[in-house]
């Protein structure tokens, strides 16, 4: 009898764990077909409004994304992308993702002018009529929707062109792309007579990636791609000190003044060489010795090749543009006023102001632990709450004295971050 109970119990969780998939998988062919629509628009303004301006669609030919988990369930980002079925009015996917342009307006520049900066968002090719809604984060923490557009799938004029013939080379091989984190590695300031290095160097900074934790015990679940987009010139641009390379995703440091701030404001090339492979997020390798990277969360990362601390900068940097991790660090000069409103709980899983920190790693401390926690001797290799984080001494606590996300004096990344990446990491792969 107890056999039996226990029998049908396994079969019911079975039935319950493959009926889940099925559905979610019978919704992605319901509603898609295995190739991506890029939208492209510009978000323009200043310090205090922004705008968007439709640029134009286009087909690219894979869908790397998973077909099971089509609905965001972390909203990490400033901006939201959310597809509607147009005739149930049906929330089909959604995606959470920052841009250059937010960060751009916590400066001083976006004070005094206007400027405009190209962005895409990526979603699965729709069979059918959908409606595209943008929204942003206000300082609330409440979404609003600034754009909304309707796309029939069979318009003509939605762009079937300007996907490159580049070689690649899948490096990491775990399986299929639909199942696995296709990382897409671009070379950036590497001469044609260059790829052999920039082989070399993907290989060197994706093989010291899984040697950090979590990416170590989960290898498995990664793909990594690399593609070879040659430049003219080698390196890139250093403005601060007049150096400029003609180079294919125009990268430069001193983004936003800021020296080490290594970034591109060109994604529409950045897409459209990607597009080459299947692919979830996108890094590209900048062929230099000089220190800095950046990333923007499901947007972009970037990191420097050469540098000793580059390996540091390659999993620090994926933190952000691929689990949204904020920095803990708040003794470096940083181009941002106000980034974080110390009034508002931040989204980023790994830092908090104690507005509301029973969402945070409340449920994860020792409950002898005070909050916040001195930096004394006796927790300093402890879970905690220790003040200074995201830019700021004071009003921002962080989870561990010591994180990736903090100083490339440690190897680790503390437990919250830990656990932000592992959740990640199962969205994108179960
Ligand atoms: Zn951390």
């Amino acid at each position: 009898m107890r056999n039996r109970i226990v029998i049908k119990l396994i079969i019911s969780i079975v039935f319950v764990f493959f009926s889940n998939i099925a559905y979610s998988q019978t919704e992605f062919d319901d509603f898609f077909i295995s190739k991506t629509l890029r939208l492209d628009y510009h978000n323009a303004g200043n310090a205090d409004t922004s705008m968007i301006f439709f640029e134009r669609l286009k087909e690219e030919p894979f869908w790397g994304g998973s077909k099971v988990n089509l609905i965001d369930k972390f909203a990490y980002g400033d901006y939201m992308l959310s597809v509607f079925d147009s005739i149930s009015n049906k929330l089909i996917y959604s995606r959470g993702y920052s841009t250059l342009f937010l960060e751009w307006q916590t400066t001083k520049e976006a004070k005094k002018i206007n400027k405009s900066f190209y962005e895409t968002v990526i979603m699965p090719y729709p069979k059918k009529t959908i409606r595209i809604e943008l929204s942003i984060r206000d300082k609330k923490n409440k979404f609003t929707t600034i754009f909304k557009l309707d796309v029939n799938p069979d318009n003509y004029f939605i762009v079937a062109e300007n996907t490159p013939r580049l070689k690649y080379h899948k490096i990491v091989n775990s399986g299929m792309s639909n199942k696995k984190l296709d990382i897409v590695i671009i070379s950036e300031g590497y001469k044609k007579s260059e790829m052999k290095k920039f082989l070399a160097d993907s290989e060197r900074l994706t093989d010291s990636l899984f040697s950090f934790s979590p990416f170590k015990e989960n290898k498995d679940k990664f793909n990594v791609w690399i593609v070879e987009a040659p430049s003219i010139n080698s390196g890139t641009d250093i403005p601060g000190h007049d150096i400029w390379k003609e180079t294919v995703l125009n990268s430069n440091f001193f983004t936003f003044d800021s020296e080490r701030y290594l970034t591109t404001k060109d994604i529409k090339t950045t897409r459209n060489i990607a597009a080459v492979v299947p692919y979830d997020q996108i890094y590209i390798l900048v062929n230099t010795a000089k220190y800095g990277g950046g990333a923007i969360y499901n947007h972009y990362n970037l990191s420097c090749s050469d540098h000793a601390l580059a390996h540091f900068v390659f999993v620090h940097e994926l933190g952000h543009g691929f689990a949204s991790l904020a920095d803990e660090y708040y003794t470096s000069d940083v181009s941002y006023n106000d980034y974080y409103d110390l009034t508002v709980e931040p989204y980023q899983a790994n830092i908090t102001t104690l507005v509301d920190f029973d969402k945070k790693w409340k449920s994860m401390l020792d409950k002898n632990t005070p909050v916040p926690t001195p930096t004394t001797k006796k927790y300093i290799d402890k879970l905690g709450v220790f003040e200074g984080g995201g830019y700021l001494a004071k009003g921002i606590y962080r989870p561990k004295f010591n994180c990736l996300m903090k100083s490339f004096s440690t190897n680790e990344f503390c437990p919250v971050c830990k656990k932000a990446i592992i959740e990640m990491i199962k969205f994108y792969t179960e």
